[in-house]
């Protein structure tokens, strides 16, 4: 098979899977955009701070500089280079290398001027929307398994989320009034995996990381704890797993380091630091990578402090409600804003 015809299918094929992903109603792009292909090798991306933004009727990668927010596929298209047009695409084609050149000639080029954004404009997307697979390790903090009369865990408690769970910055929750009252927040940071994880060492984990994000593994504790002891349905609910604003690169992290913050309506509600971590960042990839092959694009959500409201005595649990707004923050990641309805 000639390399045309080959280039062809491939391109057939994700225009395929294109139209499959998107559902009656919803728009989609019509082609894929032609261009230069990829010409440098694969890896993670350094130095970066990544987005999703919404335009011209799909999500777009961004990158924050000091010239406002590259659009990434903009920027290509005006340079005439080859980029990835989504973090789904940077993270799953490992496409780090060539977004480091790209975003480095259109800092160095005036041609590439209409590509900058002023980020209060922008409308965020979905940090990433398909991911093979979420993660999430559950009673992780001391103070956290302290307050909610846990015991410590032997080993990371580990369960999932889908991706339908997936939210974006500036999103709204919808809350299952039907089914569930006592809604409840969890700040956590989230791990963005960036290369194929396969029973790694703990020495070889960071290693696999793409960078590093502010979520919320948002949860329904009476579904949590009242439907027959997984906690699945309490917690892979479609909206509860809002993360952003920004995918920050590895190499400017220290993940078992950093202030981590939740807030309710303005009131300050968890307050630590992953310090606090019973397994840390290299203890959980390298654990559950004994089970799952992890893939870059997977997500891992690494367990919230102390201060949930599942944590406070029974007389003082006011459970979350529509109109309520939470604000979540880990040091250097961006703060992740969601509202409830
Ligand atoms: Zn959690």
């Amino acid at each position: 098979m000639g390399q045309s015809r080959r280039d062809f299918l491939v391109r057939a094929g994700a225009l395929g899977a294109l139209g499959a992903a998107a559902a009656c109603g919803e728009s989609r792009a019509s082609a894929l955009p032609e261009g230069p292909a990829r010409t440098l090798g694969r890896g993670v991306a350094r130095g970066l701070t990544l987005l999703t933004f919404r335009g011209d009727g799909g999500d777009r990668l961004g990158v924050r500089t000091e010239r406002g927010v590259l659009d990434v596929p903009r920027a290509a298209d005006l340079l005439g280079m080859y980029a990835p047009a989504t973090m789904d695409a940077l993270l799953q084609e490992e496409d780090g290398p060539s977004l480091e050149a790209l975003v480095a000639a259109a800092t160095g080029s005036s041609d590439a001027g209409a590509a900058f954004l002023p980020e209060e404009g922008i409308e965020y997307g979905p940090l990433v929307s398909r991911p093979e697979k979420v993660v999430c390790v559950g009673l992780n903090y001391a103070n956290h398994a302290r307050e909610i009369g846990a015991q410590v865990p032997a080993w990371p408690v580990l369960f999932n989320k889908f991706n339908g769970s997936l939210n974006r910055h500036r999103g709204t929750v919808a809350l299952p009034v039907a089914e569930a009252t006592n809604f409840d927040y969890e700040v956590e940071l989230v791990i963005v995996m960036g290369r194929r994880a396969r029973n790694v060492t703990e020495a070889e984990a960071l290693d696999c990381v793409a960078g590093y994000a502010t979520g919320n593994d948002f949860t329904a504790r009476d579904l949590q704890n009242g439907r027959g002891g997984q906690w699945m349905v309490g917690k892979a609910i479609d909206g509860f797993a809002p993360v952003g604003p920004y995918m920050v690169t590895g190499d400017q992290v220290d993940p078992d380091n950093l202030d981590i913050e939740c807030r309710v309506n303005g009131e300050t509600r968890q307050s630590s630091n992953t310090s606090d971590f019973i397994f840390g960042t290299r203890q959980m990839i390298s654990y559950i990578s004994k089970f799952f092959t992890l893939l870059p694009g997977d997500l891992i959500f690494t367990g919230t402090p102390e201060g949930v409201i599942q944590g406070m005595p029974p007389a003082r649990q006011v459970w979350l409600k529509p109109g309520d707004r939470i604000d979540c923050s880990l040091q250097g990641l961006g703060e992740l804003t969601f509202e409830l309805v």
